[in-house]
């Protein structure tokens, strides 16, 4: 499932890279932020490694994937070469692919009930270093939507944080299609906030400015950096 993108020189990939960086940067600052204080994560789903590595080679340090099965076909060779990459797994994760995934993602963003939690606990106790945690809120609560419902967010931090002893570091969300998504990064900053989170991974390609502004710690950008995905 690797697509190829609209244009894949260095020279392209470089200049899109810095006007989001330029972007992000403009937003936090008409906010009173630190632009550092924001992470361009370049969701790289249905791209290949020709697409990947003029972004690379720009500096770009940072990429997502919301696939577990698709990032091991083409992020161990990547990361061999690059071993200074993060990659962040963004899509859904099923607990039976906890363990691929462990190898291949330093960030899971996407934990999202108590069997998940549980079964990294497990792995944990088995002797896997656990990835950086974040909770995702179906904050539109959508049925098709993975996430934990917004009015059972409390609920469930505590227990990670209680019962489990998971580090959860912020919480992440999708808004639906339709709807103005700064209502739904305000309503995850509120939760981060009240449980004394402090990152939030929200804003894509069409919203990262808004979500800046609302309080972003990851963006996760990937049309605006790669091009449209066939
Ligand atoms: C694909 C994807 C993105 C990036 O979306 P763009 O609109 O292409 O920037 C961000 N977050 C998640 C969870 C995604 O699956």
């Amino acid at each position: 499932m690797t697509g190829a993108a609209r244009d894949t020189s260095p020279g392209e990939a470089a200049e899109r890279l810095s006007d989001i960086g330029r972007r992000i940067a403009k937003a936090a600052r008409e906010a009173g932020r630190d632009p550092q204080e924001v992470t361009l994560i370049a969701v790289s789903k249905t791209f290949g490694e020709e697409a990947i590595l003029p972004l690379i080679e720009a500096g770009q340090r940072v990429f997502g994937e919301n696939r577990v099965q698709e990032a091991a076909a083409k992020w161990p060779s990547l990361r061999a070469r690059f071993p200074d990459v993060e990659l962040h797994l963004i899509g859904p994760l099923q607990t039976n692919k906890l363990d691929e995934a462990l190898k291949l993602f330093d960030v899971f963003h996407t934990l999202d009930r108590d069997k998940l939690a549980l079964a990294l606990m497990r792995a944990r106790e088995k002797g896997a270093a656990l990835p950086r945690l974040f909770v995702q809120v179906n904050t539109g609560e959508e049925a098709q939507k993975a996430g934990i419902a917004p009015q059972e967010a409390d609920m469930f931090l505590t227990r990670c944080r209680e019962e489990w002893k998971l580090d959860i570091e912020g919480l992440m969300c999708i808004p639906p299609l339709d709807e103005e998504p700064a209502l739904h990064f305000a309503l995850i900053e509120k939760i981060a906030r009240r449980n004394g989170l402090s990152r939030l991974s929200m804003g894509m390609s069409g919203d990262f400015e808004t979500a800046v502004r609302l309080g972003a710690t990851h963006v996760r950008v990937g049309s605006a950096l790669f091009g449209t995905r066939g």
